[in-house]
């Protein structure tokens, strides 16, 4: 009756895994999300902008408001300068942004290359353009890109990479070779760069978040998308924003105003405010650094291998020394007999045997806790 566009798109994986978590009373370090309390001065601010009144549509590509603080915050990280009036759009929450990045610029037939494991919603958005996903996989030891492959791989087709760092799932971030790399590939063939980097403020140790806006090349080509949702601890307020030079932009417009129009007025208001304390977005990558060390001590002698995640809150853990079993069958078990959810990692890639799941640290240190110590337990 129906000609399925996404014919071989099944429910996602975290809604997958995050079910079955409630339904077994399991630990969920499975989806990511915070377990832990938004700030109440943010949720304050939102209480604030409802009583006051800012409940009706907001203006289509944002307030100006929260453009003028996000173009700050974007200058004060990147030295980059993005104008808010043309340059800015508010979005609800990174999956549209991409969707709709996606949407303006692949035609039907066009190839978009992206890197696996890649976040889930890359293939279907560019499916649904009529677009030819193009995924290239990366060494599953180190997810390094292999960029003379991706030059093979680039053909009269191609129209735009997508890149994420910090990354989802590996906790990998790209270097500045990297950026390099894929800087002279987008501008010597004409392409388009859609950088995620929703997980822009979550670097540990010595990395460094490189974004798209830092590469004078990139900046001009790319979409860069981010969201409020990894950064201010509220992934359910789904705000997100996409900044890219003018020319972008303007077809970026064309399709959120109708697929959207615009976003969730009362947020934005709040959101304008507190995007004004730089303390909020600086002190993040320590507040989840610890979280890390928290969880990577406690299982320092269990059977899981592992290299501390370098960015976003996303821990790996390989089990090879445990279990030869499929990631997916690992994962549910140790959800449903051990009361621990967590992602297994080959959903997100065609190699389905990386004996890796993903464990989401953005919870309470109980939680970590007591997580670690059933995962060291086995
Ligand atoms: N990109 C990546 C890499 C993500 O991990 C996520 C989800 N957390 C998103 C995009 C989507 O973000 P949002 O919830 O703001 O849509
Ligand atoms: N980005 C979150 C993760 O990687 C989940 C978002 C979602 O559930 N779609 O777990």
């Amino acid at each position: 009756m129906i000609n399925s566009k996404l014919p071989h798109v099944s429910t996602t994986i975290f809604t997958v895994m995050s079910d079955l978590a409630r339904e077994h009373g399991a630990i969920n370090l499975s989806q990511g999300f915070p377990s832990f309390s938004t700030d109440d001065h943010l949720k304050s601010l939102i209480k604030n902008a409802i009583t006051n009144d800012h409940n009706q549509y907001a203006p289509m590509q944002g307030l100006l408001s929260i453009r003028v603080s996000l173009s700050n915050l974007i200058h004060n990280c990147y030295g980059a300068i993005y104008r808010p009036d043309d340059e800015i759009c508010i979005t609800a929450g990174a999956t549209q942004a991409i969707f709709t990045a996606i949407q303006a610029i692949v035609h039907p037939g066009d190839e978009v290359i992206y890197f696996t494991p890649a976040y889930d919603c890359y293939e279907p958005a560019i499916q649904l353009a009529g677009g030819i996903p193009v995924p290239i996989s990366m060494d599953v030891q180190n997810f390094a890109i292999d960029w003379d492959l991706v030059k093979q791989t680039i053909s009269n087709k191609t129209v735009a990479i997508i890149i994420n760092t910090p990354h989802n799932p590996s906790g990998t971030v790209m270097s500045k070779e990297d950026m390099l790399c894929l800087q002279k590939l987008v501008v010597d063939h004409g392409l388009i760069c859609i950088s995620d980097e929703v997980y822009e403020h979550i670097v540990f140790d010595d990395n460094k978040h490189m974004s798209a806006a830092s590469f004078e090349g990139l900046k001009e080509r790319s979409f860069i998308i981010g969201s409020f949702g990894k950064t201010y601890h509220i992934t359910g307020w789904k705000t997100g924003y996409c900044v890219a030079s003018k020319v972008l932009m303007k077809e970026f417009l064309k399709v959120h105003q109708y697929l959207v129009f615009c976003v969730n007025h009362p947020i934005q208001v709040a959101l304008a405010e507190y995007l004004k304390t730089p303390k909020h977005y600086l002190e993040l990558g320590a507040f989840y650094q610890r979280k890390r060390d928290l969880f990577l001590s406690l299982l320092k002698d269990s059977m899981f291998k592992f290299s501390p995640a370098q960015g976003s809150y996303f821990q790996l853990l390989d089990y090879s020394s445990i279990t030869n079993e499929h990631d997916v069958s690992f994962a549910k078990r140790l959800t449903i007999e051990n009361k621990i959810a967590s992602i297994p990692i080959s959903v997100f890639m065609s190699n389905d045997n990386t004996k890796k799941l993903r464990f989401c640290f953005a919870k309470k240190d109980d939680e970590l806790i007591q997580a670690a110590n059933i995962l060291k337990a086995l």
